[in-house]
Order: C-alpha cells, then structure tokens, then sequence
C-alpha cells in the first residue's frame, strides 16, 4: 500500500479503537461515553458520528496498534503518537498518545475516510488546550476539509443552503435535532479551499455565530471570502451566552427551524448595520465602516447584485450613494 493508504489505515483502525474504548471498556463507559451523554447525544448520534475515547494511559492506543502490525512509522506521521527521546535511555525512544484522556471527534472527508481527529478535554482544566486536533499532514490538510460534510453533502444539495457554524458539537446536535445541513469550520479561520467545498453544492451560506461577540469582527472579514466566489451569504446570531449546539439542544426542531429563519440577515446588510452602530457618532469611525463595507461589496463579482447593495448602504449608514459608488470605484483602481 501507499505511504498515504497506511496514513488511512491506521486512522480508520484508531477510530475503531477509540469507539470500542468508549463503549466497550468500563472506564470508557464511565468516562467518555457518559460524557456525550451528559452532554446530551443519544446512543445513535454517537454511533453515527463515531465518537470515541481514547484512554488516560501514557500510550493505550499506540501499543493496541502496534500489537496489531500497524507500523509507527505511520502512527507517527498521522500524529497519533507523539514519539519523544527517552533521555534517561539515550538511543532510545518512548510513544506516547497525541489524545491521552480525551473524547475523540473523527474528522472525515467527502467521501467518508478518516483523515485526523479532534480531541476534547473532559474537564474544564484550564492549563491544556480544550480542544486537541490532528496535526497537519500527508492526508490532513486543515485548510482543505470541513467537519460534517460527508454527513451534510446531501442536505446541503437538497436545502440549496448550508449552515456554517464553530465546532464539532454544533454539528452534531443539529443533526440530532433534524437539521443536517451543516458543516464547522473547527477553530481554524475560514479558507477559499473549504468555501469551494461547500460551492460545488450549494450557492446559499448561512454563517452561524456563537453568542459570545468574541472574534465576532474577524469572523467578519472571513466572510468576505465567501463572497469573492460569488455566494450569498446570511449570518444569524445566537442570543449571549448560546451557540448552536445549546441552542438546539434546548429547543424543539419547530422552535431552532423558526429563530434562524427569523434571525438570519442579508450578510452585507447584518455588517453595516452592526459596524455603524459600534462606530456610534464618531465620524472617522464611521469613515472606516463605509470603507469596511464597500470593500466587502467590491468582493461580489455581480454587479447587479454590487449595484443594489451600494443602494442599501446608503441607506442604512446614511450616507449619499454616489459617495459609495465613488468610494467602490477607488478600490477597484487599487486592486487593478
Ligand atoms: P464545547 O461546547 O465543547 O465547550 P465549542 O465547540 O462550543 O466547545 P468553542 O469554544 O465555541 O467550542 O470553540 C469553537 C471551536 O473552536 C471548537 O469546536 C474547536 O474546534 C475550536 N477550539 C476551541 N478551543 C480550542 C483550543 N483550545 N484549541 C484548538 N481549537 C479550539
Ligand atoms: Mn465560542
Ligand atoms: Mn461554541
Ligand atoms: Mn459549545
């Protein structure tokens, strides 16, 4: 088999171990399958998600998979096991478990192979990382894959609209909840590769923001990527303190169905209006919301669709169009 074949292998088989930890070791019923259930998935949702545990041993998992002829040449590229000099033994050297103690997210393709993890802390430890993912490599390109999309591909095609939202359980809980066209970006900022993902299927994206403003003005800029490839785009805030998965987890199907519908807002629209009320009264940071705004106009291709939206900026932030337009055809001097 190929270098990247065993990378699949060996990852396929860890999402194997992980899942039999959880569901077939006491420790791992007492600790990692109870805490989805305490967070509130049903057996099936872990079943098909194939969530797992990976037990607090040094090196569980590793020593299971060499012990099955997996080679650590590959358990080492796909960063299951972090291999270390053992300085008390110079020469040699000691494995340990990238994912000691954690419940384990496989990460899939399109297609439905396993290319890395994310691994979630189970306390709220505030000295390690709350969520630990699969380093970069061979078969994980961070920037290329989106979580859920081998589950959401045909919603999202049938919907005509996919939901973006931050992380794993936001995924996971609209689905339980019947909403299945859904994707997370996991932590890592927006690139055009996974946007293109989603493009093959779909024209409509629908960004989902957790309610605690925190990067809400970078995840801003982001967006602008999504219009560049020509998407409409709606954002939906959800109230202080929520994010999709609590949101969903607390509320029926009609009731989660009923608030996006009535909160989702025209992207270009949402930005201007949020900016502007943040710049308040002060002029030169309204002067930098207009520019902020009529960059992110200059990204859509259309220009019916750049035309109209100029028409509505002007009026929400209350300034002339032709200024706008003005503003629109300075940028795309610059650009040239
Ligand atoms: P949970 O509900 O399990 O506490 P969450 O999914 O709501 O987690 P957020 O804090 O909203 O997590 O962060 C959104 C996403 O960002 C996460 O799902 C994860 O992919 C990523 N993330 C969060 N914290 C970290 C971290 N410390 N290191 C790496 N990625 C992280
Ligand atoms: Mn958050
Ligand atoms: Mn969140
Ligand atoms: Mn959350």
């Amino acid at each position: 088999a190929s270098e990247r074949e065993s990378m699949y292998l060996v990852s396929e088989f860890a999402q194997k171990h992980f899942s039999e930890m959880a569901w077939e070791t006491e420790l791992g019923k007492a600790i990692g399958l109870s805490y989805f259930k305490e967070r509130g998935f049903t057996e099936e949702t872990i079943k098909k998600f194939k969530l797992g545990y990976c037990l607090d041993k040094w090196d569980g998992f590793t020593l299971a998979a060499l012990d099955k002829g997996y080679k650590l040449k590959y358990l080492e590229k796909t960063g299951l096991t972090i291999v270390k000099e053992d300085t008390q033994n110079p020469g040699n050297s000691k494995k340990f478990d990238r994912f000691k103690g954690r419940v384990m997210f496989p990460i899939h393709s399109m297609s439905g192979r396993v290319l890395g993890f994310g691994g979630r802390i189970l306390s709220n430890d505030k000295k390690a990382a709350k969520y630990l993912n699969s380093p970069e490599s061979d078969i994980y390109h961070k920037s290329k894959v989106l979580y859920g999309i081998y589950y959401a591909k045909q919603a999202i095609a049938k919907e005509d609209n996919c939901y973006l939202v931050e992380g794993y359980t936001d995924v996971i809980q609209f689905h339980q909840r019947g909403i299945h066209n859904v994707v997370a970006s996991s932590g890592t900022a927006l690139t055009p590769e996974q946007i293109r993902l989603v493009n093959r299927l779909t024209k409509n994206i629908t960004v989902l923001f957790d309610g605690d403003a925190a990067g809400l003005r970078a995840s801003l800029r982001g967006i602008d990527l999504i219009l560049e490839q020509g998407m409409n785009v709606k954002v939906c805030t959800f109230p202080e303190g929520e994010d999709p998965d609590s949101f969903s987890k607390n509320n029926s199907y009609e009731e989660v169905v009923a608030y996006l519908k009535d909160n989702s807002q025209d992207f270009i629209q949402f930005k201007a209006s949020h900016l502007m009320k943040e710049a308040d009264n002060d002029p030169i940071k309204r002067a930098d919301t207009v520019r902020d705004i009529i960059n992110s106009i200059s990204k859509i291709p259309d220009r019916i669709k750049k035309e109209i939206y100029i028409q509505e900026c002007a009026q929400i932030m209350n300034v002339s169009e032709a200024v706008l337009f003005n503003t629109l055809a300075q940028i795309g001097k610059k650009d040239q």
